[in-house]
């Protein structure tokens, strides 16, 4: 079977002709065949996943985080909507929003959304572009191991998506209350929590190890 590259000299997965692999799930060695771009292998026992190749890995993954640091910043410039009751009217941002939270004495709920909602989606996608932009040349930048180990660290504590569902939830009470109208900085949110999914989902983990250690192996 021949693997399509992504680029000369950098196929994936490395596995030599006779390697074998583990499942994650049910521990059954098996042997590991190379993958097309967009297939995937399967435990011949319990049917998991073991890995794939996903199309486009990192074109993906680096365009997706590009994209996602832009609507970043859009979302910090614009606020995302704009709440008018008993004759005040508000403008919210994100950081507005914890802001808002400190001011209202509660230090330790805006110090978990700053960290939640702006510092870890940032870290996740700049981790994510610093590693995988150059691995498309078959690069790695200095300490890539380092970040990609802070990326798969950071990566549960992007909650981005869960402070949008918790936002729009508490929209709709809100609505009862107050007048509320909706700015471009809501859209760049979501584009955020679409981009950073597009991302992260771009690339599979394995893959992103093993071609480090090719690029650092060069
Ligand atoms: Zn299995």
């Amino acid at each position: 079977m021949r693997l399509i590259q992504h680029h000369p000299g950098l196929p994936w997965p490395r596995l030599q002709r006779d390697e074998k692999v583990a499942c994650e799930f049910c521990d059954a060695v098996q042997s590991a065949p190379r993958l097309r771009e967009g297939e995937a292998a399967f435990c011949v026992h319990c049917g998991e996943l073991l890995y794939q190749n996903r199309p486009n890995s990192l074109s993906r993954a680096t365009g997706f985080s590009i994209a996602a640091l832009i609507f970043m910043g859009m979302a910090h410039s614009f606020p995302f909507l704009s709440m008018s009751a008993a004759g005040n009217r508000n403008e919210l941002t994100l950081i507005g929003c914890v802001e808002a939270l400190a001011a209202d004495d509660a230090p330790l709920l805006a110090c978990l959304c700053l960290i939640f909602t702006v510092i870890a989606p940032l870290l996740l996608t700049t981790a994510l572009l610093y590693l995988c932009g150059p691995l498309m040349i078959g690069r790695a930048l200095p300490g890539a191991k380092q970040v990609a180990r802070a990326l798969q660290a950071s990566e549960p504590w992007s909650m981005l998506e869960v402070f949008l569902l918790g936002f729009i939830v508490s929209l709709m009470k809100l609505g009862d209350v107050a007048e509320i109208q909706f700015h471009i900085g809501l859209a760049a949110l979501v584009a955020v929590v679409v981009s950073i999914a597009g991302a992260t989902g771009g690339i599979d983990r394995r893959e992103l190890w093993d071609r480090l250690e090719l690029a650092n192996a060069r």
